[in-house]
């Protein structure tokens, strides 16, 4: 299960970064950016999160997942930027056509595929009075 392993590379991350730093309160919401191009069921990665994270100290965090567009370079006119899209009728998701939106040339991909933590919201403990 794809969404499994991406859970679990995310996690290691994650518990890697709180070992060295020290949060003043609880993680209650794990923000994630996802590529365009990345295919994946948010369903099955949160629920692997919940799964995977039950015995640890993020039991009970939330993962937030928010979909960033792909960046494409294009060696023939130099342009850089986002994908031309076009949104196909009736399906209501736009695919990216990867196409230089200058020129028309084929590009390469920048960005597109990755799933990185680019936040966490914090709960904070209260201190006793
Ligand atoms: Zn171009």
């Amino acid at each position: 299960m794809h969404e499994y392993s991406l859970a679990q590379s995310l996690l290691l991350g994650l518990q890697e970064y709180l070992q060295k730093n020290s949060l003043p309160g609880r993680v209650v919401k794990v923000h994630v950016q996802k590529g365009e191009l990345l295919t994946l069921s948010e369903w099955a990665l949160k629920e692997a999160w919940r799964i995977l994270t039950e015995e640890t100290e993020l039991s009970g965090s939330e993962l937030v997942l928010e979909s960033v567009p792909v960046r494409v370079r294009c060696p023939s006119c130099g342009y850089e930027g986002q994908a031309r899209y076009l949104v196909e009728e009736g399906w209501h998701i736009s695919i990216p056509v990867l196409s230089c939106p200058r020129c028309g040339s084929p590009v390469e991909i920048v960005s597109g595929k990755e799933l990185a933590i680019v936040g966490l919201s914090i709960e904070e403990t209260p201190t006793p009075a």
